[in-house]
């Protein structure tokens, strides 16, 4: 900004008694929890608040947790509700884009929510909603690990497989809905069994929970005794810290666990090559963020390996860098761009 523009007199100076409109808020809505946080015009964070979703509540007890989150965190940050420019808020899909509804989230098991209009009414100001994994791309495309990227495809890893992708500035998406679910591209003919209910989807073979689960079967087996000391008897739910500690503990068969579902990230990773031509191949999620050289190294060798020989070695992989911000930061940074660009 030059200093011409800085000094420039307000074009709106009727209002002494009413503060200028100046931030954005970012959301973001977890199947566990959301976190809510403030943001000034460069996208400085002023104030963030978190607490659990609880979205076996139901979608109108989830919609006032949302509400009274963002108030926090407008404390937080020290600035009151008609300070807000706009809201940006980032939910698991499938999402109605257009119309800014919330359809149908396993996570959360909330249907038909229309969670934008909700936000305006209860806000006074425009309000733009996102899938939150393409949140967490935008953001990391825009202030992270793939900043400058021209695509960026985003690969997350978690309870299942988020994905996403950024081209041009602009968030990839189709006629109407939130889109690039690469956790349910198929890899494995006649595999597992997804959540989805179809055979052989990455997700199946490559997520957290599927790794988690192979892994405890090890460590009930004994091939994995540096989990099974860690873990004791309580193998439901191994963390992706615990994967972590036992790779680093010498649990070989763990390893070998992680390295294949790494392998069919790559894989897919490149058949993603081969469509689009990304820069970056963007990896995220707390196992990834535990292993970041494991995963770094086999999704690169297992994407060259899939990727046809002239984009061989046009992209880089990537581990995200902004954690838990990159959503909420995204959201925000989406909700300027999408509102600006319409009132231009
Ligand atoms: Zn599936």
């Amino acid at each position: 900004m030059s200093t011409s523009e800085i000094e420039k007199p307000a074009k709106n100076d009727k209002s002494a008694d009413s503060h200028e409109r100046s931030v954005w808020v970012g959301f973001d809505l977890g199947g566990t929890k959301m976190l809510a946080a403030v943001y000034d015009a460069e996208f400085q964070l002023l104030g963030k608040k978190r607490k659990p979703t609880k979205g076996h509540e139901g979608s109108e007890a989830g919609i006032e947790r949302v509400h009274g989150l963002i108030a926090k965190a407008l404390e937080d940050a020290d600035v009151s509700v008609d300070q807000i420019i706009g809201i940006g808020i980032g939910v698991p899909g499938p999402l109605d884009l257009v119309d800014g509804i919330v359809l149908d989230t396993p996570n959360l098991g909330w249907k038909d929510v229309p969670i934008r209009q909700q936000l305006e009414d209860k806000f006074g100001c425009p309000a733009v909603l996102m899938n939150d994994v393409d949140a967490g791309v935008y953001g990391e495309t825009r202030f992270g690990a793939a900043r400058g990227a021209r695509c960026t495809v985003g690969l997350f890893p978690g309870t299942g497989i988020g994905g996403g992708c950024v081209i041009d500035g602009e968030i990839f998406r189709g006629s109407r809905l939130s889109c690039f679910e690469v956790g349910h591209m198929r890899v494995v003919p006649d595999g597992p069994r997804c959540g989805c209910g179809r055979r052989g989807c990455l997700e199946a073979v490559a997520s957290r929970l599927s790794i988690s689960a192979q892994a405890a079967a090890a460590a009930y087996r004994g091939q994995a005794p540096f989990l099974k000391k860690a873990e004791g008897t309580d193998l439901s739910e191994i963390r992706s810290a615990a994967l972590a500690a036992s790779i680093k503990g010498g649990d070989k068969v763990v390893e070998d666990i992680v390295r294949a579902a790494a392998r069919h990230l790559g894989t897919a990773a490149g058949s993603l090559v081969n469509l689009l031509n990304p820069d970056v191949i963007l990896l995220g999620g707390g196992l990834v963020e535990a292993l970041p050289e494991l995963y770094s190294e086999v999704v690169i060798g297992a994407a060259q390996k899939r990727a046809m020989a002239c984009y061989r070695d046009t992209f880089e992989v990537k581990v995200a860098s902004l954690g838990d911000y990159a959503s909420v930061q995204g959201a925000a940074a989406w909700a300027q761009h999408t509102l600006e660009k319409t009132k231009g």
